[in-house]
C-alpha cells in the first residue's frame, strides 16, 4: 500500500467513519417516529365518510414535544376532524346514515316548485352563512334532509356544528334542571357553538296527541337557547319542526317572534302530497 494512502487512511480513520451509522438527537430520533405514525393511513371515514388530509383519518396527529426536564417526546393529540366526526355520529346515531355520502343537495330531488324554492333557499344559506334557517310544518317532506345538507356543507368546510335532535336532548337537559353544573353542561355547548341544528323542535315522539304539546320547561330550554343565540347573531342556527312559525308564536309568542325576526323561514301546509314517506303507497 501506498504510504501516503495509508496514514491518511489512518488519520482519517475513513472506513470505521463510513461504517458508523449517523448519530440521531434524541429530538431526531422522536421525530422519525412521530414522522413514521403520522405517515400511517387510519380507517374513521369507513364508518363516517368524512376524509381528513391532515391526519389521514386516525383521528391523532403525534407532536413532538419537549418535557420540563429537557427530553424529549411524543405526545399523542386529537386532530380538529375529531369534532366534525363527533357531530357527525350523533347525527348518524339519530337515524340519519350515511350523511357525507347521502344527504347532499343534488340527492334532494325537487321537482315541485315548493321543493325547488326550499332546496335552493338552503342552498344559498350554507353559501351566505348569515342568520337563522327554519322549515317547519308537513311531515316527510324533506325538510331533515336540507337542513342536514346544510350541515353537512359546514363540516365539510371545518366549522363547529351540533346537532339536537329535540326529542332526545330535551328530556336530558330537563332532568338536570336542578344540577347548575350538569344543566350547564348540556346547554352551553348549544347556546354557544357557531352553528346548531335543532331537529323537530318541540316534538317529543311519544303519547298520545297532548302529551306531545311541549310543556312550560320544553318553553324555557328553547328560550334559553335561542334567545342567547338571538343576542348573539354571528351564530348560526337552522332549526325543522313539524310546528310552523304561527304553531310556534301560539305555543310561545317570545320564541316565535325571534325565529319569525331572525330566520329565513318555511312553513309547508299540511298536504300529504308532500309526504315523501307515503309515495308509492298505494292508498285503497
Ligand atoms: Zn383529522
Amino acid at each position: 500500500m501506498d504510504i501516503l494512502e495509508a496514514v491518511l487512511k489512518n488519520t482519517l480513520n475513513m472506513e470505521s467513519f463510513s461504517d458508523l451509522p449517523p448519530r440521531l438527537s434524541d429530538e431526531e430520533s422522536e421525530r422519525m417516529k412521530a414522522d413514521a405514525f403520522n405517515d400511517t393511513e387510519g380507517n374513521l371515514n369507513e364508518d363516517d365518510g368524512y376524509s381528513c388530509s391532515i391526519c389521514k383519518n386516525r383521528g391523532i396527529i403525534m407532536k413532538v414535544k419537549q418535557t420540563r426536564s429537557g427530553n424529549w417526546t411524543n405526545v399523542a393529540c386529537d386532530c380538529e376532524c375529531m369534532k366534525i366526526r363527533h357531530t357527525i355520529r350523533m347525527m348518524q346515531r339519530s337515524g340519519l346514515k350515511n350523511i357525507i355520502r347521502d344527504y347532499t343537495f343534488s340527492k334532494f330531488i325537487a321537482t315541485e316548485d315548493w321543493q325547488i324554492t326550499l332546496k335552493e333557499a338552503a342552498k344559498t344559506y350554507s353559501l351566505e352563512k348569515k342568520g337563522w334557517f327554519f322549515i317547519g310544518g308537513q311531515s316527510g317532506a324533506g325538510k331533515t334532509h336540507l337542513c342536514t345538507a346544510i350541515c353537512r356543507e359546514f363540516l365539510l368546510e371545518g366549522m363547529p356544528v351540533k346537532y339536537m335532535l329535540w326529542r332526545d336532548e330535551a328530556p336530558k337537559i330537563k332532568a338536570a334542571v336542578n344540577d347548575a353544573a350538569l344543566y350547564s353542561a348540556w346547554m352551553d355547548p348549544l347556546k354557544k357553538v357557531k352553528v346548531l341544528y335543532i331537529d323537530d323542535l318541540f316534538k317529543t315522539g311519544r303519547g298520545s296527541e297532548d302529551s306531545q304539546k311541549p310543556t312550560a320547561a320544553d318553553v324555557n330550554i328553547a328560550f334559553e337557547i335561542l334567545n342567547f343565540r338571538y343576542n348573539n347573531p354571528d351564530l348560526l342556527t337552522i332549526i325543522s319542526s313539524e310546528c310552523t312559525v304561527n304553531d310556534i308564536i301560539n305555543i310561545d309568542e317570545a320564541i316565535g317572534g325571534r325565529i319569525f325576526e331572525r330566520a329565513k323561514a318555511f312553513s309547508l301546509k299540511p298536504d300529504r302530497s308532500k309526504n315523501f314517506r307515503l309515495k308509492g303507497v298505494t292508498e285503497l
